[in-house]
């Protein structure tokens, strides 16, 4: 479980405008937070400083009110989850559950690690598919086991770059119920990038508005909605 707070982000590639320019967002534990705006507007430089992949220029990120800002990405517990889910073809869905695990080599006995698989494909409702390869698998089976390498792992917290952005307009529809879904079941915090105004509106309990590296408004699908 994380609360993840930013403070006063800034990203200053070379010399040039800000591309995160003092971004303050404070996430409780198990908030569901859009982060929306244009292409460019700093979306996924800002997602990127949050997992450890983008050094941050100035202002400090806490997680679980502790400073994190020198942490390697390994070291934070976050969990990104890409937008091509990036599973092994040839590896069945239990093998591709497995992998973190069997990563941090004799940390884990075998029957550990099946025991965690199993736990993991129970709350997502994977149990019947754990032996098929995900090729047979539909998209949002696919994204249960993306989140399932996240879960084995006891990430504190979820963070999805523009995960629907490459399909089509149903599977999308699909796919964003399919998502909030197991967030609430799941309890866990979540960022999720997007440029989608429909996503913004129904997916999350907050959407942060982003445009040009600046932090316009945090509020409500509904207050946002409201709004004249
Ligand atoms: P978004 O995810 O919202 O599309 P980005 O975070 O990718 O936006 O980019 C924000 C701004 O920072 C853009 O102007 C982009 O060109 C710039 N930028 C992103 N990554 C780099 C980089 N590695 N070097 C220089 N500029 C970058
Ligand atoms: P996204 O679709 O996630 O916004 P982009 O196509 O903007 O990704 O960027 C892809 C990669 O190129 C990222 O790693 C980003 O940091 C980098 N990048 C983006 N803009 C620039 C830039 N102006 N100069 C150098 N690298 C950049």
């Amino acid at each position: 479980m994380a609360h993840i707070e930013l403070k006063h982000l800034v990203k200053k590639y070379g010399d040039g405008f800000p591309a995160v320019n003092d971004v303050s967002l404070d996430i409780a534990d198990g908030e569901f937070v859009i982060l929306v705006g244009p292409s460019g507007c700093g979306k996924s430089t800002l997602l990127r400083m949050v997992v450890g992949l983008e050094d941050i220029t100035s202002g400090e990120l806490d997680i679980n009110e502790k400073r994190v800002n020198d942490l390697a990405p390994r070291d934070r517990n976050l969990a990104m989850v890409f937008q091509n889910y990036a599973l092994y073809p040839h590896l069945t869905v239990r093998e591709n559950i497995a992998f973190p695990l069997r990563l941090a080599k004799g940390k884990h006995s075998e029957a550990e690690i099946q025991a965690k698989v199993d736990r993991a494909a129970e709350m997502l409702e994977l149990t019947e598919h754990l032996e098929r390869k995900p090729a047979n698998l539909s998209g949002g089976q696919r994204q249960r086991v993306a989140m399932g390498r996240a879960i084995v792992r006891e990430a504190d917290a979820f963070l999805f770059d523009e995960p629907l952005s490459n399909l089509d307009a149903k599977l999308r529809g699909q796919m964003r119920t399919e998502i909030a879904r197991m967030q609430r079941r799941l309890g866990i915090t979540t960022i999720y990038v997007t440029h989608d105004q429909v996503e913004a509106m129904t997916l999350g309990d907050r959407v942060a508005v982003l445009s040009k590296g600046i932090l316009q408004q945090v509020a409500s699908p509904r207050e946002l909605y409201e709004q004249p």
